[in-house]
């Protein structure tokens, strides 16, 4: 794809990646999906590529590197290994970006350092009656004197098992139970007594990162774990989805690099494959196909880029990375699925790498929002209203 409108610095981060990704990580990304374990390894490249917390201010330790830039990343590891390509997002997105924004002094410092340091936050915010519904999750966090005590079952946590540091939703009640809205909660794995990883789930694809059930069984910590206090001048969960924009530019931004990794190899091989004697690119059939998958990526990509620059020194728009996810996810579906129909009986095959690409692209219109309900952000921001999806019209806050 063309990118245009790069800085220098940019072509260069962009050409580190791009090396990495054909190089280490092509290599291993049949074996991080096959084993189905994280990949620790890749992990450590990431880290001496500089390409682990890059967005995380200069003054923590990372090179304040704005969300384009992650994206420029994101984008080349995703053509060769969407596993890699998400961790990518998970170190430079998401929960560590809301730590970054919200943290106190001591929260940053220490999400920055266990991110620069290899590990990738988690963020807990979907329960198995709660999903697009996020408001309506039941993980509870009570005050008790100097304390909260926070019980309830999350589910899909990505990174769950792996992950240390990790953000989690819940509602809040105060001492007299008095329900104060949804703040989110700092807590380290192996550390914090009543945080259990339940069970993995057996997913179709991106087998390289587990998604897990995590209990939280009389969780207790000190108020100073609340990174996202459910009121006031921080309006709690409603912070939580500014923050979040940045995720989904990245959850697209994989979803794009998958895409463009998918088409590069049916371009290749539609030179290479030869039938009724001549290069099977010969065939209009197939060259209007290449055509509409190039149509999509370069659409896709000034999409996401485009979401990527709108947040620049705070997150992305809301509207931009709503855009952004859901055609970009969606595209992505049907540019993989063509490139796997050019290699005909081998794209079905698991030597090659179209069907983990298949599998593993199918998820962007799933998480971090579903492109129907991100459908529904998009029609609010249009129609500038707050859209109720219950039959009481949503009438409580
Ligand atoms: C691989 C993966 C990783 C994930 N990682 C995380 C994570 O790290 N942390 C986390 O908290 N969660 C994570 N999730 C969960 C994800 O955010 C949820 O799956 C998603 O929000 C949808 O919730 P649900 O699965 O319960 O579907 P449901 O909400 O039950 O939706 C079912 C269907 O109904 C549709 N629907 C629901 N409401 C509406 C509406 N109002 N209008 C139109 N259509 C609607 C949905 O679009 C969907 O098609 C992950 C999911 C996956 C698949």
């Amino acid at each position: 794809m063309n990118a245009s409108g790069l800085s220098p610095d940019q072509v260069t981060l962009q050409a580190r990646a791009r090396e990495l990704a054909a190089g280490p990580v092509a290599k291993r990304a049949a074996e991080v999906d096959r084993s189905e374990q994280y990949p620790w390894d890749n992990v450590d490249l990431l880290k001496d590529a500089r390409l682990l917390g890059m967005t995380i201010p200069t003054q923590y330790g990372g090179q304040g590197k704005g969300w384009l830039d992650a994206v420029l990343a994101i984008e080349a590891l995703s053509a060769a290994c969407a596993v890699t390509g998400r961790i990518a997002v998970e170190t430079n997105m998401g929960a560590i970006s809301a730590v970054m924004a919200y943290g106190s002094e001591e929260q940053k410092k220490m999400a920055a350092d266990m991110v620069l340091s290899g590990d990738k936050p988690a963020i807990c915010i979907t329960e198995p009656d709660a999903g697009s519904d996020a408001g309506g999750m039941t993980t509870r966090a009570d005050k008790k004197g100097n304390r909260y005590v926070i019980n309830g079952r999350k589910h899909w946590i990505t990174g769950g098992g792996v992950s240390r540091l990790h953000l989690i939703f819940a509602k809040v009640y105060d001492e007299e139970g008095t329900f104060e809205g949804i703040g989110g909660f700092l807590a380290i794995r192996d550390e914090t007594k009543g945080l259990k990883i339940a069970k993995r789930e057996p997913t179709m694809g991106l087998r390289g990162i587990p998604e897990a059930v995590i209990d939280f069984e009389d969780m207790d910590v000190p108020p100073s774990s609340l990174l996202i206090p459910p009121r006031g001048l921080k309006k709690g969960f409603a912070d939580l989805m500014t923050a979040y924009n940045s995720q989904r530019v990245g959850a697209a931004t994989v979803a794009l690099g998958i895409a463009e990794g998918a088409y590069q190899l049916a371009l290749d091989w539609s030179e290479k494959r030869h039938q009724f004697g001549r290069p099977i690119n010969e065939f209009q059939g197939l060259q209007w196909k290449l055509a509409d998958m190039s149509i999509k990526l370069s659409a896709a990509q000034a999409l996401v880029y485009n979401a990527a620059r709108s947040g620049e020194g705070g997150f992305p728009d809301m509207l931009l990375a709503a855009q952004a996810k859901v055609f970009t996810s969606e595209s992505a579906i049907q540019v993989v699925n063509e490139a796997l129909q050019f290699f005909g009986a081998r794209g079905y095959s698991r030597e090659l790498p179209l069907e983990r690409m298949a599998r593993d692209v199918r998820m962007f219109t799933i998480g971090g929002g579903t492109a129907e309900v991100l459908r529904n952000v998009v029609a609010g921001a249009l129609l500038k209203k707050k859209l109720p999806q219950t039959r009481d019209g949503w009438a409580k806050d």
